[in-house]
């Protein structure tokens, strides 16, 4: 179990030292922008959504490693899905970082990416600094333009 945490520390070091999709989207139709006060986490998440697709997405923003790395393995893993998709691997990720078994099974294995984030579960500070970047991508799918993570 501990090397399967180390594997899961490395996974996230990573994502935050070199976030993918990091950046602004000029092209972008959806736009929201997210904070955790809590940690003081923020995460501006852009999207093109067309023909009910998330055609593209990146972020940009700073924060604690969980809070980063959350965001660079969402935006790995929404690009290319429908709306509809999105929304439904949002509800699964939830299931995972809150231990809650409703969700608990994959949609595909693509989503067992998920898992390096599950460790959080133990820590319900850090649930918040996970979700943050999946909260705002909710809230630009829903085009809200701004949400902060109360939950
Ligand atoms: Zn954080």
């Amino acid at each position: 179990m501990s090397d399967l945490r180390d594997l899961y520390q490395e996974v996230i070091l990573d994502h935050n030292r070199s976030p993918r999709n990091f950046g602004a989207l000029p092209q972008c139709n959806r736009k929201a922008d997210g904070h955790n006060p809590l940690c003081g986490d923020v995460v501006t998440v852009y999207l093109t959504v067309a023909d009910g697709r998330v055609a593209d997405l990146r972020f940009e923003g700073k924060g604690c490693a969980i809070s980063v790395a959350s965001a660079s393995i969402m935006t790995e893993l929404i690009k290319g899905r429908t709306v509809a998709e999105a929304r439904a691997v949002f509800a699964h990720f939830r299931a995972v970082v809150t231990g809650s078994e409703d969700h608990e099974e994959s949609l595909d294995e693509d989503l067992d990416k998920l898992q390096v984030l599950s460790g959080v579960r133990e820590f319900p500070m850090r649930v918040k600094c996970a979700t943050l970047a999946w909260h705002t991508l909710a809230a630009a799918l829903d085009d809200k333009g701004e949400t902060v993570v109360t939950e």
